[in-house]
């Protein structure tokens, strides 16, 4: 049975039974990717925290109330990797555009079509059904496949050996990657692809080396001289300036309320500014399979849709509310029959979910129906530090959550 189950009880539980490991024992051992049965050094939280079915605060104040900052500070510091992606990639939208139409340039270069290109179009393909001849990197396309996860380390040498080793073009990882991982994310996703090749931090780039995935797996695989360790980053593209994080209008009082829930955020019993908001229905949907143009895992639409079905279930007990899936044509019936006047979503955040909710926007807005989208002061107090480097906002910890009252 997988270990990551769509529901934000088993991810309390997870939360629970990883808080032990969180202090020293990760600070220490948090590299070491000892294969699928050897996972107590890492949380296996992501897939949750992604579709936040536990929130970014709630595991830092679990954290915190066990562990002293100081003996903490490494795990707190991941979580914030994830916070720092997402305000980085806010504050430059056109970096997922550029990513996307490179993208959609690689797919048609493998598709049928004028531009074919058939050796590549081999290479990638050997790379897909993990049949490269590297041991390490055959075995990592089997398990992200059967599992949709990998350990943070090997994705970093996964994404390393198919831009330099293999020669493949980045965005096709990428797009693998997303289309399997469990907790496919467009910013930590994308911004860790382009970190790897040397986009993200101009000329720095991440070379996967034999020796230091012989020590991190425990002597399991060792690709001695399989590897390219002396590959030059990809020469740079332009970075656009980073733009600024607006304010939000608030939910207003008196209206027939309707929440909305997607994958970015399935914790509707904790969205905020809604106290005294008269909430008459919940509806929602989910769209993994927007995640890309080619086909994307059964496996992500699977977990996606049973997790939407949880954070329903959850947020119509703790509304009152009657709580449903509302398909792209079930929705004008949902709005009339709960006679809705105003629709209050999570704040969703660049990529196909933020596309997905500008497109119900503009549909409400031909109906006279305001959308609201409410932002969790996590990311409001943490969003604006993105702008530069991660070391920025790694300074900002410490304030930002005395500021959020996270002791
Ligand atoms: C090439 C590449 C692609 C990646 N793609 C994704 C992705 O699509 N979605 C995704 O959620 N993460 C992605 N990551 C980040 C990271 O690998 C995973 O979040 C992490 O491995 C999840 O495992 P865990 O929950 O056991 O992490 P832990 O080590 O237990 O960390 C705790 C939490 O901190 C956050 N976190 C830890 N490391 C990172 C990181 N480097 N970047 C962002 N957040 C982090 C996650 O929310 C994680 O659940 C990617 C990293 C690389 C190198």
């Amino acid at each position: 049975m997988s270990r990551f189950l769509p529901s934000r009880a088993a991810a309390v539980a997870q939360l629970a039974a990883f808080l032990p490991n969180a202090g020293a024992h990760y600070a220490n051992q948090r590299n070491a990717d000892l294969g699928p049965a050897a996972r107590d050094n890492v949380s296996l939280l992501s897939p949750a925290v992604r579709h936040r079915l536990i929130s970014e605060a709630e595991i830092a104040s679990a954290v915190l109330d066990r562990f002293a900052f100081s003996t903490s500070e490494k795990f707190i510091q991941e979580v914030c990797w994830r916070t720092y992606w997402k305000g980085w990639l806010e504050l430059r939208p056109r970096v997922w555009t550029q990513y996307q139409t490179e993208l959609a340039a690689q797919i048609a270069r493998i598709s049928d079509g004028p531009a074919l290109d058939r050796p590549l179009r081999k290479r990638v393909q050997a790379a897909l059904d993990g049949n490269t001849g590297i041991a390490c990197f055959d075995a990592w396309v089997e398990e992200l496949r059967s599992t949709g996860y990998l350990h943070n380390h090997t994705r970093m040498w996964f994404a390393s050996i198919w831009i330099f080793t293999l020669n493949l073009p980045w965005t096709l990882g990428a797009d693998f990657f997303y289309r399997h991982l469990l907790d496919g994310d467009p910013a930590s996703n994308t911004l860790s692809w382009r970190w790897v090749a040397g986009l993200q931090t101009r000329g720095k780039h991440y070379l996967a080396r034999a020796d230091n995935i012989r020590k991190y797996t425990g002597n399991r695989w060792w690709p001695q001289g399989e590897l390219n360790e002396d590959a030059a980053p990809l020469p740079p593209d332009d970075l656009p300036a980073a733009g600024r994080i607006g304010e939000l209008p608030q939910p207003k009082p008196g209206l027939r309320t309707g929440l909305w829930l997607h994958e970015d955020d399935l914790c509707a019993e904790s969205w905020p500014a809604l106290d005294g908001r008269d909430v008459v229905a919940i509806g929602g949907d989910v769209t993994p399979a927007a995640r890309s143009g080619l086909p994307v895992s059964d496996a992500v639409i699977g977990w996606t849709e049973a997790a939407l079905t949880d954070g329903l279930a959850r947020a119509g007990t703790h509304h009152g509310a009657p709580a449903a899936r509302i398909r792209p044509g079930e929705r004008q019936r949902w709005l009339t029959d709960h006679r809705i006047e105003q629709v209050v979503t999570a704040y969703a955040t660049v990529g196909p979910v933020a596309d997905a909710v500008a497109a119900l926007e503009r549909e409400l807005d031909r109906r006279g129906i305001a959308l609201v989208r409410v932002r969790r002061a996590w990311d409001t107090a943490f969003w604006p530090h993105a702008a530069k480097g991660f070391f920025q906002l790694r300074e900002k910890i410490r304030p930002v959550l005395a500021e959020l009252g996270i002791p």
